[in-house]
């Protein structure tokens, strides 16, 4: 199904539950430059045949300005100029980096992605946000400009490593938390393995997750309401990730098993014990054992939410209804302290 969205300043065009091939019939072969990472590469790469590829190395710590040089010097290789259109086919690190690069290379040229990760497909290739990380900043240096389309191939997720999909599902979850009730009830009634091999629901989860994502850009794409909600378990969460080296997925989850805690008392959240369930069916952790509780709260505190004494906290209402209150610093310190 095809579906064209449109943002503020520009379209995107949305290719749902596609194939690869399609990309010969999107853009011209001979001005697509198609930037993948290793794994991605070696696992598909027979569809890249046809195509100039740049390839940069997988993971988080390649995310940085020196693979982005690295790639604009290829491209000068292959002599790309204002009509060459950037192809990021991978996860999220190869999508960030590949909007990026498209946005200030001759001062911003075309670019589109085939995201081939869950957390790529639902989260990460929406929205426009692109970017890279300096030193520990995640995502410090980046830009807001929409890709011109997205292409999904669910056929590309065969590859994908288990402790990847189990990631991407953390966010799928989100989703379920913070807009959409139904799914919540849907995913407890299914599991992993059942999207994993029942094709048509796997593609009508990541249609409804893609949605959401794409309805809360919409109304908020640069991020002044709305799309802050979209950080449900990220505070807490990002304070962990680094610190304890985990995964973006399994920190988000022990995030939001932390804002929902802290919802029984601000907002009168009652369903605690079901998200915990939630998280638990599909392998997403819900607490950390052992954690310096001085050292996270030093860096909690200095997530851009917080205002003063107090953070700008998301939490849940109901499943289904997120809200943002702030909250005292000293009420998160002893909340972080129990954990
Ligand atoms: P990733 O890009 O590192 O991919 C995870 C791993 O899976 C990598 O080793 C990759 O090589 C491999 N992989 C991906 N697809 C594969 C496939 N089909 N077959 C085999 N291997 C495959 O990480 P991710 O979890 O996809 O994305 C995380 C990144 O996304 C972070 O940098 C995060 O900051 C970013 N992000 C961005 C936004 C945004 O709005 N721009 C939102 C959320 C996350």
């Amino acid at each position: 199904m095809n579906q064209l969205i449109q943002f503020s300043n520009s379209n995107t065009q949305f290719y749902f539950d596609n194939n690869f091939k399609q990309l010969s019939k999107i853009i011209d072969i001979k001005k697509a430059i198609i930037i993948t990472d290793e794994h991605v590469h070696k696992a598909h790469a027979h569809l890249f045949k046809n195509y100039k590829v740049i390839t940069i190395p997988a993971g988080e710590k390649h995310k940085t300005q020196a693979t982005a040089d690295k790639i604009i010097k290829s491209l000068i290789a292959f002599e790309a100029d204002r009509q060459s259109v950037l192809v990021g086919v991978g996860g999220g690190v190869v999508t960030d980096i590949t909007g990026y690069v498209a946005a200030v290379y001759m001062r911003g040229i075309q670019f589109g992605f085939v995201p081939t990760s869950i957390l790529a497909i639902v989260d990460a290739s929406i929205g426009g946000k692109n970017g890279i990380d300096v030193g520990v900043y995640k995502n410090l240096v980046g830009t807001i400009r929409q890709p011109s389309f997205i292409l999904h191939d669910l056929t590309m997720l065969k590859t994908l490593p288990q402790e990847h999909w189990i990631n991407g599902f953390a966010e799928v979850i989100k989703h379920a938390c913070i807009k959409d009730a139904k799914m919540f009830d849907e995913l407890h009634t299914h599991s992993l393995s059942f999207y994993q091999k029942n094709k048509k629901a796997l593609a009508d989860l990541i249609y409804r997750n893609t949605m959401i994502k794409i309805k809360v850009v919409q109304k908020d794409e640069f991020e002044k309401g709305d799309r802050k909600l979209l950080n449900f378990g990220h505070t807490f969460g990002h304070a962990i990730e680094t610190k304890y080296k985990l995964l973006h997925g399994h920190a988000i989850s022990i995030g939001m098993v932390f804002a929902a805690h802290l919802s029984i008392e601000n907002t009168g959240f009652k369903k605690l014990q079901s998200v915990i369930d939630l998280f638990q069916k599909y392998q997403l952790p819900t607490s950390l054992q052992k954690i310096d509780t001085q050292k996270v709260f030093d860096i909690l505190k200095m997530d851009k939410k917080r205002s003063n004494h107090f953070m700008n906290f998301i939490l849940l209402e109901k499943i289904g209804k997120a809200v943002i209150l702030p909250i005292a610093l000293t009420e998160l310190a002893k909340k972080i302290n129990q954990n």
